[in-house]
């Protein structure tokens, strides 16, 4: 396979009509010849087409994860796009047509704005001993080796496999290094997990589009809540959202709070959607 075909492959990916499987197992034994022959730029390039599939595949696993409802899962894995897509960046800039790269990152981009998660445990470790991916070879601050992490060696990208650490602090923060330990809370008595959180944008979102390559956009704007929000109410009412509470002690405090406001731009007309957050729905 030459590389125009192979681009040519990687064109379509949008039709989904050939396994990225089978298209990786090949490019894998392509790049180990070149690896053979000592051809470090030919890897290299065969290195990048295979970052593009992984994050097609990637990609439509969020998807599916997301739109079965399985969040925290499904959030991860768009944590791992955006993270592969900045080690692909360092060695290929794509444009805007470019094997649809740039509509995933801003699909991802789009997903973890309205995502509610917001605070995150944020991990301070102490990296003691760290192990090249390239020679093996155990790194210390005195004892370096030749190899540059997020370079590509053979065909593959250097990155350091701690060996030793020590956890020094552990803390919640709003935007953390990496965005995979999210905060849950705890069940007391039975020490499981809750999932305390609100995805009706979410679900709202994923019952509209019903493909990866779907297009859709976002627009964010701050909106304030009203009392016309709720109706012809009085403050001594019982709050429509169920509590059983007063009006005014309920849903009443959320008056002059400003929220994101959220629009989901779809090709459907008919779906056109506006759609507010949660702090005005409870
Ligand atoms: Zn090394
Ligand atoms: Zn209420």
């Amino acid at each position: 396979m030459k590389n125009i075909e192979i681009e040519q492959k990687l064109s379509q990916i949008n039709l989904q009509n050939y396994s990225l499987e089978e298209l990786n197992t090949n490019l894998q034994l392509i790049k180990e010849k070149y690896v053979e022959k000592d051809q470090q730029e030919e890897a290299k390039q065969i290195w990048v087409y295979q970052r593009i599939l992984e994050i097609h595949k990637l990609y439509v696993k969020a998807f599916s994860l997301l739109k079965n409802k399985q969040y925290y899962k499904g959030w991860c894995v768009l944590e791992q796009i955006e993270i592969t897509i900045n080690s692909l960046k360092r060695h290929f800039q794509y444009n805007e047509k470019e094997y649809y790269l740039w509509n995933i990152e801003k699909s991802v981009l789009n997903l973890q704005v309205i995502f509610p998660y917001k605070l995150f445990n944020s991990i301070e470790i102490l990296h003691k001993s760290e192990k090249c991916s390239i020679c093996g070879k155990i790194v210390k601050i005195r004892n370096l080796c030749e190899h540059i992490v997020g370079e590509i060696y053979n065909g593959e990208m250097c990155y350091r496999e701690v060996v030793d650490a020590e956890i020094l602090n552990v803390s919640l923060v709003e935007n953390p290094g990496n965005k995979f330990s999210v905060f849950f809370l705890v069940d007391e008595n039975t020490g499981e997990q809750i999932d305390q959180y609100n995805y009706d944008d979410i679900d709202y979102l994923f019952s509209i589009i019903n493909n990866p390559y779907e297009q859709w956009d976002l627009e964010v704007s701050q909106q304030v809540v009203t009392k016309n929000d709720y109706g012809n109410i009085d403050r001594n009412d019982l709050c429509p959202c169920g509590s059983n509470k007063k009006f005014k002690n309920c849903c009443g405090l959320n008056i002059g709070k400003k929220y994101p406001h959220y629009e989901f731009i779809v090709n459907n007309p008919n779906y056109r959607a506006i759609l507010s957050n949660t702090i005005k729905k409870k």
